[in-house]
């Protein structure tokens, strides 16, 4: 009998580096959920990787749609039982340039809370039933760099100035619910980390990224198919260990 592929699901895979993660999760031979809100969108992106030959599923998810999650849970419970891998990449950045942190709008804040962290606990929440029902569970969760306090707090560090308060603080907070998660998963087999893509050239910065897209999905990538020896609680770069 043979062994049943890997079951992986990639949040916000519409665009970006999400969809260039279910493209290399699927060349893995991984059955891979291309997770979009907008279900057309989300078909046409499938589409162009299942032309390709790839093991690509559609799944409509809004990360901020209570009843979107639950039905998505749902839905992959029923199809698969089960789900290996869970790669929380949906993200937004909303903060308008040119203002300091003290002038970002409240609405501001609330929608990028909404996102990038809350729909992550969310998804998290209603998935993991099905990561606890796969042998060996990865959890992967698209952070930034901009995350970094020990970063944003050194005059000499690069992304000093890059002062996006309410995507920064978001991106913190994800990489503390990481670490929150990886405790209570200490003793299962599930293996939860935080990672940066590198500045990837997308949409959210207009394609002025230094990165392509194959590089940028690079990390997730590795974490997701990470072997026995996966870290569990880290913050990573491709194989380099950040600072929190
Ligand atoms: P992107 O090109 O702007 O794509 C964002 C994706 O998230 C789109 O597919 C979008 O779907 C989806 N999305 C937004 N809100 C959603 C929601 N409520 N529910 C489901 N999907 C939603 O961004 P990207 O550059 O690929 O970024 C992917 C991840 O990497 C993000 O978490 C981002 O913060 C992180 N990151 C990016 C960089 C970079 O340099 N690009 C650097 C560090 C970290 P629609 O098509 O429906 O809008």
């Amino acid at each position: 009998m043979s062994t049943p592929s890997r079951i992986a699901l990639v949040t916000g895979a519409t665009r970006g580096i999400g969809l260039e993660t279910v493209r290399q999760l699927a060349q893995a031979g991984v059955h891979t959920l291309l997770a979009g809100r907008n279900p057309t969108r989300t078909a046409a992106a499938a589409a162009v990787l299942q032309v390709e030959g790839l093991p690509v599923e559609p799944l409509q998810l809004d990360v901020t749609d209570a009843a979107s999650i639950a039905a998505a849970a749902a839905a992959v419970r029923e199809r698969h039982g089960r789900l290996d891998i869970l790669v929380n990449n949906a993200g937004i950045l909303r903060d308008a340039p040119g203002l300091r942190p003290s002038e970002q709008a409240a609405a501001t804040w609330r929608a990028t809370f909404e996102t990038n962290l809350f729909g992550v606990v969310e998804v998290t929440r209603a998935f993991l039933p099905l990561l606890h029902a796969a042998p060996a569970g990865r959890i992967v969760n698209v952070s930034s760099i901009l995350g970094s306090l020990a970063l944003h707090s050194d005059p000499d560090s690069p992304v000093y100035d890059l002062k996006l308060p309410a995507y920064n603080v978001s991106k913190a907070a994800l990489n503390a619910w990481t670490v929150q998660l990886a405790w209570e998963l200490r003793d299962s087999r599930i293996r939860v980390n935080a990672v940066h893509p590198g500045y990837v050239r997308t949409d959210m910065n207009a394609g002025e990224g230094e990165l392509d897209v194959a590089e940028g999905a690079r990390t997730s990538v590795r974490l997701a198919l990470a072997g026995e020896d996966a870290p569990n609680g880290g913050f990573f770069h491709v194989e380099r260990r950040l600072p929190w």
